[in-house]
């Protein structure tokens, strides 16, 4: 606990040091429970990206959400407008939106539902519609259109996470190659080619189930490097090896010690979204939290 009337959270990503000091560490959809349930201090510091701290403020709008780097702000979640989803929504009248928590709150509030690699299959699947407009991650929406029969329409077209699709197939057969009996774990946010060439698809919270699960005794990872510690603390004896030494986050490697202190030291900067875009986006996130396994 680095103070008593505050609480930590810190994602997967970040960096270890962050980790070790946090009160919660998690993937998406657990911190967004965590910020929702569990916080019983007046202050929440958000140590993740920026869409990460919006999240927190819109499920508990009662405390305090404190962002440590304003500047620390997911690429993909960046490209995506409300305009591009209110167009694919005129395009498809029928279809639902389903938003990766990847986004802003500006686009959570024209969504339909929010979901995470997590859940993505799950909530498609959970919705009525026939049809599901997916953004803005393209190799996300592929993977759930594999695992549904409904149809999965990608917006943007080309929306991607600059760090996992950088991860080639080329790279994992090389470390294939440099360690054979290995498995391969890779998050679905990597291209099509490379969840080909993997033992195991799964968000970041599923690769810790299944590191404690595998009889493999090295497993190369196809995610951020900043799960790894993650990975060895959950099994340990185990080798994890990145697929990849470019699978790093900068903006989530933003995010210091110093700089949670600072910000805990002066209280800020406090993230809120406005009204009415909080409330609707607020609705898209309770949706999933309601239509997930708990
Ligand atoms: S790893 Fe990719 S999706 Fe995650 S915060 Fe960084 S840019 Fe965004």
């Amino acid at each position: 606990m680095l103070h008593p009337d505050v609480t930590l959270l810190a994602h997967n990503y970040v960096r270890p040091e962050v980790q070790a000091a946090a009160d919660f560490v998690g993937d998406s959809l657990e911190l967004a429970r965590i910020a929702r349930d569990r916080v019983e201090t007046p202050y929440l510091v958000v140590a993740g990206v920026d869409f990460m701290a919006e999240t927190a403020a819109l499920l508990n709008p009662d405390k305090t959400v404190i962002h440590p780097e304003p500047f620390s702000r997911c690429a993909m979640a960046l490209r995506l407008t409300p305009g591009d989803v209110l167009a694919a929504r005129a395009a498809y009248p029928d279809a639902a939106v389903v938003a990766y928590v990847n986004t802003s709150a500006a686009v959570k509030a024209v969504s339909d539902v929010c979901c995470t690699s997590a859940n993505a299959v799950e909530i498609v699947n959970a919705l009525e519609e026939k049809t599901v407009i997916f953004v803005p991650d393209r190799n996300l929406a592929l993977h759930v259109a594999a695992r549904t029969e409904k149809e999965v329409v990608p917006v943007p077209a080309i929306g991607c996470c600059p760090v996992h699709h950088a991860l080639t197939a080329g790279e994992v057969r090389a470390a294939r190659a440099l360690h054979p009996g290995a498995e391969v774990m890779v998050h679905p946010e990597t291209s099509p080619e490379v969840q080909a060439e993997a033992d195991y698809i799964g968000s970041t919270s599923g690769m810790l189930r299944r590191a404690t699960q595998t009889r493999a005794e090295t497993v190369i990872v196809g995610t951020e490097i900043g799960l790894i510690p993650r990975l060895e603390q959950a099994a340990p004896g185990r080798r994890f090896i990145p697929a990849s030494p470019h699978l790093v986050c900068a903006d989530m490697k933003m995010i210091t010690l110093e700089l949670i202190e600072q910000a805990i030291a002066r209280h800020g900067p406090v993230v809120k979204v406005p009204e009415p875009v909080a409330s609707r986006a607020r609705h898209a996130l309770e949706r999933m939290l309601a239509l997930s396994r708990p």
